[in-house]
């Protein structure tokens, strides 16, 4: 016998990535948990910046030949950055405790 999958009573919406991300919230740590190991790296050798390109929130951002910026107070930690850098430049680690962001959902 199949059994259907259960269809949720509510509406789903479709909301935009912006509108997703207004609902997180973020504790600043007051300091960066994400930071690059090698600046020459970034500026001399890495042509296409994954980090910038693989962040869902916008948080890396580089202009040309330069090292990026880095806007560690919306970061979600989903670790993407982290494991996109081709040259494993990336600082990663999770704000001080307490710090950093929660879903208003799980
Ligand atoms: S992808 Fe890695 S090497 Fe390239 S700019 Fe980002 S941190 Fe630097
Ligand atoms: S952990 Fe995710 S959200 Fe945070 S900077 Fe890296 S890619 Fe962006």
């Amino acid at each position: 016998m199949s059994v259907s999958p259960r269809i949720p009573d509510t509406d789903i919406q479709n909301d935009s990535m912006e509108d997703r991300l207004y609902t997180v919230k973020y504790d600043d740590p007051g300091d960066s948990h994400l930071d690059v190991k090698v600046p020459s790296i970034c500026a001399d050798s890495c042509e296409t910046a994954d980090c910038v390109s693989i962040c869902p929130a916008d948080v890396w951002r580089r202009d040309d030949g330069e090292v990026p910026t880095i806007a560690y107070e919306n970061c979600l930690e989903c670790s993407s950055c982290r494991f996109a850098c081709t040259y494993d430049n990336v600082v990663w680690e999770y704000p001080t405790t307490g710090s950093g962001v929660s879903y208003k959902h799980g």
